[in-house]
């Protein structure tokens, strides 16, 4: 059995920030991987730093979004240079593009009451009809113009989890693929995670296995009530760029491709596409973009969204089994600066989450009392 101090399960999006964030600062972690078998979100997801509307009436959320966006500048310097690897960042606003003018009215009215919460400013704006048709010439006639945060960007995902990897790596963290944690136990001072390969040891876990902590969690007296909510993507073939900025669901890649999706579905652990929901992506993407009606589809993908019943984060630490902890979030793109420092560093400099996480992220909030009518 190998000892250190974190084991860390899970080496998603989650996992490898916190844990780069841990052995960047000196100390030994390890992180346990299932591998290419096991649902991972990180693998599919959409590539969106996005803070616009997060957090509407939870200014906990928002400020987190907001603090991990400001960040991004010099985590995305930090990781390209550690690892050598192109994260294709690029963080000059993004827009959400609004098919009716009631939509766009609600967002802006709940931009502005998400503003009024949150004491760092996005300053989100509106972009006309007129004003979208000039940046987008291209745009179809019915898009009623769009909100635009200019803290929201996008990155390559998958670009962004290996260079986590390599950065992980270089900061003499070990990585073991391959190794699904069947059960996580207190252990003497520690704790022991066993795997159909072995056992391994630390100080200290953290349980960052996506929607995984929903088995282990509860082995260490803690609990992550998720759901998988699938989401499906599209892929054209390489255009000219045509893009200034991205739009929610619709981006464009530095190779040319666009990248489409935004729907959401309750389908198990199903990781498939399906018919009618890539033919109303197409709709949507020819809606926005009548010129796509005659460029090919090159690919598609589902992917499993990591989602607590109120879709905010858990963030909790055991009190059966001090020195463990569990975090779940649905925007692990967007938070990945913020877990890589304020996570890891209070991790690593007070042995505890921070507090203001533990406290309003707490899967406590969902004991929620009915009254009942005497
Ligand atoms: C379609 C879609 C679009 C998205 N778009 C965005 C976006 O634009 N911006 C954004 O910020 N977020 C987005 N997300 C969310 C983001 O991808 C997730 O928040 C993030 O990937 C979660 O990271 P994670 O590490 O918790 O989980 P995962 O990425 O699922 O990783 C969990 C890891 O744990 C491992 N694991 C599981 N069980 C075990 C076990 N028992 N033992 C060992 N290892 C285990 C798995 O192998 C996996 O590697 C999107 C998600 C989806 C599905």
């Amino acid at each position: 059995m190998k000892s250190g101090d974190y084991l860390v399960i899970g080496g998603g999006l989650v996992g490898l920030a916190i844990a780069y964030g841990l052995a960047r600062r000196g100390l030994a972690v390890t992180v346990l991987d299932e591998g290419d078998v096991a649902h991972r979100a990180a693998r599919g997801n959409f590539g969106n730093i996005w803070i616009q509307g997060k957090g509407a009436g939870v200014p906990a959320y928002a400020e987190v979004t907001r603090r991990s966006a400001l960040e991004w500048p010099a985590f995305a310097r930090e990781i390209e240079e550690v690892s050598g690897v192109e994260l294709r960042y690029r963080q000059e606003g993004a827009i959400c593009v609004c098919f009716s003018e009631a939509e766009l009215k609600q967002r802006m009215a709940m931009l502005a009451a998400a503003e009024a919460d949150s004491t760092i400013p996005a300053e989100p704006r509106e972009v006309s009809a007129s004003e979208l048709r000039k940046m987008y010439p291209m745009i179809g006639p019915t898009m009623a113009g769009g909100t635009l945060s200019p803290l929201d960007g996008t990155v390559d995902p998958l670009r962004l989890l290996r260079a986590l990897l390599v950065a992980f790596r270089a900061a003499s963290g070990t990585y073991v693929s391959g190794a699904r944690v069947g059960t996580i136990a207190r252990d003497g001072d520690g704790f022991a995670a066993t795997t159909a390969t072995g056992t391994y040891g630390a100080a200290r876990v953290l349980l960052a296995a996506g929607l995984g902590n929903a088995m282990l969690a509860p082995q260490l007296g803690m609990r992550a009530p998720l759901r998988p909510v699938r989401g499906q993507i599209i892929v054209t073939e390489k255009l000219k760029p045509f893009m200034p900025l991205s739009f929610h669901f619709i981006r464009q890649t530095e190779d040319g491709g666009v990248i489409c999706g935004d729907s959401s579905e309750e389908a198990g652990f199903d990781e498939g596409v399906t018919r009618p929901i890539l033919a109303r992506t197409a709709d949507r993407l020819t809606t926005v973009f009548p010129f796509m009606k005659d460029v090919r589809l090159v690919r598609a993908w589902g992917a499993l969204r990591v989602m607590s019943p109120d879709g905010l984060p858990i963030v909790q630490a055991s009190q059966e089994a001090p020195g463990a902890f569990a975090v779940s979030v649905h925007s692990g793109v967007t938070l990945s600066p913020f877990h890589a420092a304020v996570v890891a560093a209070s991790l690593a400099d007070e042995g505890r989450l921070p507090p203001h996480l533990t406290q309003s992220f707490s899967p406590d909030r969902f004991d929620v009392q009915i009254p009942r009518n005497s």
